[in-house]
């Protein structure tokens, strides 16, 4: 699982999820998350965003502000739980009440404190109260504190961090932004590792391919190919060259090379995008099939159409068709 959280898994899965825009999800313990839109298990990519933000600086994602989020000052997370506190002296030892203006006096108290029997007297000058809204009102909700006894009409918010308990007022509280992604496909696709990208078009055509083939040459050198692809007639060993020029003869001379130590008579080079008139000539000359592309789906594409009007060669062919030949046998036996 460990390779889908990496820059390349990701891409990949971006890829082939067809996702055109990121949009986080916000949650408690970690605040905006892209782990559900890439159907990700949080456990399996705990490093999500720092990949998401690296493929941003990198031009594949382009990123905008579509929001922020409140978190502590001191740690950055967001896990904050409000707090109601008594403008007047800090205290949290707050509830909500009903209380009653007295107009005349000014006096504010909970309603029950007017209560006498079935009228109400305000307990600070004694007069009766007439009529609402002529000598007195009612607030509902509002807040009074246990410990100074004073009434205010709304609560002094602190935010308490739940990891490390710094108590912030709200201006004292960071912002983070929130962003979300707009995924620029063709700037992905330019970011594959290419013979990967090749392996798995070709797979998915149904042929079994090995990545990163290593065969060890009768010099006792062990040498590695980008890719081989097997079929009825044996192995196919390719390998992959990118470059900004194009792919130059060293590249042909050090497939070449490989071939002689492993006994191969025919491989492919795949050059990308380009490879050099001098290339191309030593490549005929020492039977590779060298293949220009400017995509892995291009390159596939020619690897495939190679593989069937050519049929698969290479050391063991014949050993191979035999070992098929016995095989089918036996099954027919069966
Ligand atoms: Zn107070
Ligand atoms: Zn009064
Ligand atoms: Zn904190």
């Amino acid at each position: 699982m460990k390779e889908r959280c990496s820059e390349e898994g990701i891409v990949a899965l971006l890829l082939k999820s067809g996702i055109r825009e990121l949009e986080p999800t916000i949650s408690y313990e970690g605040g905006p998350g892209f782990h559900s839109p890439l159907n990700l298990a949080e456990g399996e990519c705990p490093n999500l965003n720092e990949l998401l933000e690296s493929l941003a600086e990198k031009g594949a994602l382009r990123r905008s502000r579509i929001g922020s989020l409140p978190s502590c000052p001191s740690c950055h997370s967001f896990r904050l739980m409000v707090r109601f506190t008594c403008p007047v002296c800090g205290s949290t030892n707050v509830r909500r009440v009903d209380a009653i203006a007295h107009l005349p006096c000014g006096f504010v108290a909970p309603a029950e404190d007017f209560s006498v029997g079935d009228s109400l007297r305000c307990p600070n000058c004694g007069k009766a109260l007439r009529a609402m809204g002529v000598d007195y009102n009612r607030l509902s909700g509002v807040v009074i504190c246990e410990d100074c006894g004073k009434i205010s009409l709304s609560p002094k918010l602190l935010f308490e961090c739940a990891d490390c308990g710094t108590r912030s007022s709200e201006n004292e509280l960071m912002l983070r932004p929130i962003y979300k992604y707009e995924v620029l496909r063709e700037k992905l696709l330019a970011m594959r590792p290419l013979a990967d990208e090749v392996a798995r078009i070709l797979r998915e055509s149904g042929l079994e391919v090995i990545s990163s083939r290593e065969i060890i040459g009768i010099s006792g050198i062990a040498h590695r190919f980008s890719l081989s692809v097997k079929g009825e007639e044996g192995e196919h060993l390719i390998d992959v060259a990118q470059g900004d020029s194009p792919v130059s003869e060293d590249r042909v001379l050090s497939l070449f090379g490989k071939m002689m130590d492993t006994y191969l008579n025919e491989t492919t080079l795949v050059a990308v995008p380009k490879a050099s008139e001098g290339a191309k000539v030593l490549a005929k000359s020492f039977n590779i099939n060298l293949i220009e592309a400017t995509s892995p789906e291009e390159a596939a594409s020619k690897i495939s159409d190679h593989l069937s009007s050519r049929g698969l060669s290479g050391r063991g062919e014949g050993v191979e068709r035999e070992r098929r030949k016995i095989i089918n046998a036996a099954d027919g036996r069966a």
